[in-house]
């Protein structure tokens, strides 16, 4: 599990500077797990309880992670069948992490999940278009209008308005990469169900600029700041 050294862990949590935050912890105003610490190089962990004066930080036990989810997880807490996806997540407490953005139980690819709901709450926000591509394997050849619908937008079963337009590139008869500005419910499976054919495979590869191509099937690795910060 991450750690991190306590001046930056102060620094971070209660919005103040490097040397502000060595300051406090040498005046012995900081406490990790109740006890005083005066080291400013002590490694701390996200999951540790740290306060300024008595009072508990927030913010700074904030988790972002990716997840390389495999076929047969779910992205909620567990039913009877499946289990959860966040049983993968070893080290942290589950009750605080939910997903920005749910993939499928037969969908395998990139799932962020966070405990910060503000955070997770811009990932999925509609008006922020963020893009998420798809790798599509199909049951059936896809003709050229077909690809042209798809791209154009096109009214989905029981949803009033059209799907945005969005990227659509051929790899062969039977793959796509779609790249979608939107995330509708099953709206890859509907948008394909729309063009009389049918996903056989679905994988997510990317969301916005996190990639899932370094992590194996049920691998997680925490986000750098600068792909937490894209999302501010
Ligand atoms: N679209 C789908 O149909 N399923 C997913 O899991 C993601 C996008």
């Amino acid at each position: 599990i991450k750690a991190v050294r306590l001046d930056k862990y102060i620094a971070q949590a209660a919005g103040v500077t490097r040397s502000q935050a060595k300051d406090l912890i040498k005046h012995r105003r900081v406490k990790v797990s109740e006890q005083i610490v005066t080291d400013p190089a002590c490694k701390t962990h996200v999951s540790d309880i740290v306060s300024l004066d008595d009072e508990t930080l927030k913010g700074a036990g904030n988790y972002y992670l990716a997840l390389h989810k495999p076929d047969g997880f779910i992205c909620s807490t567990q039913d009877e069948i499946h289990p959860s996806a966040l049983n993968l997540i070893k080290d942290i407490p589950p009750q605080d992490l939910h997903f920005a953005g749910r993939l499928d139980v037969d969908t395998t690819g990139l799932v962020l999940i966070s405990n910060d709901g503000q955070w997770t709450h811009r990932v999925t926000s509609p008006k922020r278009l963020c893009a998420k591509v798809y790798r599509v394997w199909l049951a059936e050849n896809i003709s050229e209008s077909a690809l042209e619908r798809l791209r154009n937008g096109l009214i989905l079963k029981s949803d009033v308005k059209k799907t945005l337009s969005c990227h659509v590139a051929k790899v062969s008869e039977r793959e796509l990469l779609m790249t979608l500005y939107e995330g509708r419910y099953h709206q890859v499976k509907r948008m394909i169900g729309a063009v009389e054919n049918r996903v056989v495979r679905l994988h997510r590869e990317k969301v916005g600029d996190i990639d899932v191509s370094g992590l194996a099937e049920g691998e997680w690795r925490y986000l750098s700041d600068e792909e937490i910060a894209a999302f501010e």
